[in-house]
């Protein structure tokens, strides 16, 4: 499990190093075709851009870190901030205008992946990160999209859990819920495959399988 964990945190740290490198030499297509093999991946195996590329995801480790350290809590979300229809807004306006701009032949100054990293930075200082993973970020929400018919997924083996909540406070996407008969159930369409709760879970009881299987089958 370790052994995971660390390759985790090399594969974050090569493509951080990769996003820098191309918004440095200002060739961000690049970037993008990045993000379409994390779709067309997200189709077979869950979010593994989230998890394991994204830079923004990335990002949101020293910056938690820091939190932490000084305290800082995070503002109550507005509700509005939590909606459907605006989350979907959000993606009809991005790639829209991406398209459009496109078309038009207008250059912006900035990338969009790295208007939206910045975006996300600020907001992970402010509120909390599932706010970004789950409603804000339009890559996030394409991905929970691709990712439906994923085969492969983070499943808890409620035989096997024991209810300690631990998993729930690591998720960087708040998408482990405990059900009324105190089970644990990952929402997988919004789970980001970062495997931190598979890190934490005392009992071993997280496993990434294919669906259908029960889990240590
Ligand atoms: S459920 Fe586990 S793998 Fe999925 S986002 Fe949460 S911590 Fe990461
Ligand atoms: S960390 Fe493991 S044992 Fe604890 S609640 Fe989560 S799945 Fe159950």
């Amino acid at each position: 499990m370790k052994s995971k964990k660390y390759l985790r945190i090399v594969s974050q740290l090569v493509f951080l190093t990769l996003f820098l490198f191309l918004v440095y030499i200002g060739n961000m297509q690049l970037w993008i075709v990045v993000f379409i093999i994390g779709v067309t991946a997200s189709i077979g195996l869950g979010r593994l851009y989230c998890g394991w590329i994204c830079p923004m995801d990335t990002l949101a480790r020293p910056i938690n870190w820091f939190k932490d350290k000084l305290s800082v809590g995070a503002l109550d979300v507005p509700d509005i901030l939590r909606s459907k229809k605006l989350r979907y807004s959000i993606v009809l306006i991005f790639f829209g205008s991406m398209v459009m701009f496109k078309f038009l032949g207008v250059q912006l100054p900035f990338p969009n992946v790295l208007i939206i990293t910045v975006i996300g930075v600020a907001f992970l200082t402010v509120f909390d990160e599932e706010l970004f993973h789950k409603y804000l970020c339009p890559y996030g929400s394409i991905l929970s999209l691709s990712s439906r018919p994923s085969r492969y997924m983070m499943k808890v083996d409620t035989d096997e859990c024991i209810g300690c909540g631990r998993c729930q406070s690591v998720c960087p996407a708040d998408t482990i819920e405990t059900l009324d008969s105190e089970e644990m159930q990952i929402h997988t369409k919004e789970c980001l495959t970062c495997f931190s709760c598979q890190d934490v879970c005392p009992v071993d009881c997280i496993v990434y399988e294919k669906k259908g299987l029960t889990p240590h089958s």
